[in-house]
């Protein structure tokens, strides 16, 4: 989810992008809506609790253009997230620092291996 966006069609676009609609349906219903608003707050990090969870269902009652509003000023106020741990990384990152020193460890495990014949061997 991102934007800004300039007109209603933008934004549902965009909530397409994320949740299909069912098939024979141009616009998300509530539980598409719900699960929009849902994956915008998990990628932001955000957890809820009973009662934020009412809220989403009443909140999945409005138009998708209007959840997708919703979701994108959370994705844009969460920032860029790493895709495996879900914390800050810098933008147009996939990874975070810590998850990026870990991908080239694993990485030179790979190629230490490769270079030695074996498993733990030595470049
Ligand atoms: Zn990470």
């Amino acid at each position: 989810m991102t934007g800004p966006f300039g007109t209603e069609q933008q934004a549902r676009e965009a909530a397409h992008l994320v949740v299909a609609p069912e098939p024979g349906w141009s616009i998300l219903r509530a539980e598409g809506n719900r699960e929009l608003l849902t994956r915008a707050l998990a990628g932001a990090g955000v957890e809820t609790g009973v009662y934020d969870e009412r809220i989403l269902a009443w909140l999945a009652g409005f138009t998708d253009a209007t959840c997708a509003v919703v979701a994108g000023w959370i994705s844009r106020a969460a920032g860029n997230r790493c895709r495996r741990c879900g914390r800050p990384a810098p933008d147009g990152n996939d990874w975070c620092a810590a998850c990026e020193d870990e991908n080239a460890a694993q990485a030179l495990e790979v190629l230490r291996e490769a270079a030695s014949g074996e498993p733990g061997g030595a470049l």
